[in-house]
């Protein structure tokens, strides 16, 4: 479909007007300059129509016109584009003299509205420093965009029919955790709210946003087993289901694990060096391959240090695997004998930090087999998806001090905010 057909060629007017039309002003002229290249638009105002007060946006009469004021508009064929123009102040009979409103404008800031949702957009795929360079403007100005991006999307959020949520924390820096809340609907998910700290006062700040009605409206909360996080979640999403992530309790397992293979490996290591021997899982080898009753007297020793010690590390290793078929099972009843049965098992095993989730799986029981009960119907792997992306979108984000700049950021990246209606749109 032909748009526009031009005696010669399409002028940038035509193009200014198909992409934004400023009602009340009027495209006036343009140069391309050189060094540096760029495209400067000249705007006056249309003679038609008076400017409208910036207080109140109702038609004012002209009192005087301020210096010019540059604002940097989308990029055209690559170069830098400025809209330039000196805004009236007009005598308001309701405010008094103010300036006029200027409908592509952002405040003080000098860039045009459309310029900063083209950045925010690009800011979704690039790093802020490779948006700034990108389109030859600040970091600052990147920051600013997204900014804005995200505070009306927060501001036109659709709260409607959130059934399930997840709730999880990241270490953000320093000490500091962050408390983050997912929507994990089918269909839905994306990055709801986040806090500083992990706190009972973190976590109840996201109720107090959601507000009562919604909050009892929620069916499943997919959570860890943080004491605070429980509490909460009891108290204000009364109807929900408290569920143990399954991804939750994998990360506690595979940390204890970890610390039985750290400790044993120091074990290890100590006796060695008690010994003198310098490298301690070296000449290890013929131990393990040869029958016992070949083995040397030294070897002998070795062999029994070698079980002894690494046993340990692999009986956590064997147990951690036992314990996914748990996931497995249909019936909780029989999910929950087999809970019961593992984490005998583990108790007589003794190996400390497995001991430690023997336990702790035991105090939550109910909450854990809850995970049988919501299974089909809200998506169980939703919070370890976000978590991965959310843990990448930090890791882009270096050098982010503070945690307001880091809030926006992941709001921006997995808050699936809506954006206006734009009559075109730049990319
Ligand atoms: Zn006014």
């Amino acid at each position: 479909m032909v748009l526009s057909r031009g005696s010669m060629h399409l002028s940038l007017k035509k193009l200014l007007n198909h992409v934004e039309r400023l009602e009340g002003f009027v495209y006036e002229s343009s140069v391309l300059t050189s060094k540096p290249a760029m495209i400067e638009i000249r705007l006056r105002p249309d003679q038609r129509k008076s400017g409208k007060c910036s207080r109140c946006r109702r038609p004012a009469r002209g009192y005087d016109r301020l210096r010019e004021r540059r604002f940097q508009f989308v990029p055209l064929w690559g170069l830098t584009t400025y809209f330039i123009y000196a805004p009236r102040r007009l005598e308001c009979p309701r405010c008094g003299i103010h300036v006029e409103h200027l409908p592509w404008a952002l405040g003080k800031r000098p860039v045009t509205v459309s310029f900063a949702w083209f950045l925010a957009s690009w800011a979704k795929l690039l790093t802020w420093q490779e948006v700034s360079q990108r389109f030859g403007t600040s970091w600052e100005s990147v920051f600013r965009s997204v900014e804005m991006a995200v505070l009306w999307g927060r501001a036109h959020l659709n709260l409607a029919g959130i059934f399930a949520i997840g709730v999880d924390e990241i270490y953000w820096q320093k000490g500091q955790f962050l408390t983050l809340v997912y929507q994990i609907n089918d269909g839905m998910k994306r990055l709801l709210f986040v806090i500083e700290g992990r706190e009972e006062k973190s976590l109840r700040q996201f109720f107090i946003w959601l507000g009562e009605e919604r909050s009892a409206a929620i069916q499943f909360v997919c959570s860890d087993m943080w004491k605070p996080y429980l509490n909460v979640i009891a108290k204000h999403a009364v109807n929900a289901v408290n569920i143990l992530d399954r991804y939750h309790i994998a990360a506690k397992m595979n940390k204890a694990l970890d610390e039985v293979r750290a400790k044993e490996t120091r074990a290890l290591a100590s006796r060695a060096r008690a010994r003198g021997a310098k490298v301690v899982l070296k000449h290890s080898r013929w131990c393990l391959l040869k029958r016992p009753e070949r083995l040397t007297d030294h070897q002998a020793v070795k062999l029994k240090e070698l079980l002894s010690c690494n046993l340990q590390t692999i009986r956590a290793y064997l147990l951690k695997e036992e314990f996914q078929f748990f996931w497995e099972y249909v019936s909780p009843v029989w999910a929950a004998k087999f809970m019961d049965q593992w984490c005998r098992k583990v108790m007589r095993s003794r190996i400390d930090p497995m001991n430690k989730i023997a336990r702790m799986l035991r105090s939550h029981r109910p909450l854990i087999l809850n995970w049988f009960q919501a299974r089909g119907q809200i998506s169980l792997g939703a919070v370890e998806g976000l978590n991965n992306k959310l843990k990448a979108s930090i890791r882009k984000s270096y050098g982010f001090r503070t945690s307001y700049a880091m809030k926006i950021v992941l709001y921006h990246k997995l808050g699936r905010l809506p954006e206006p209606q734009f009559t075109h749109r730049f990319c």
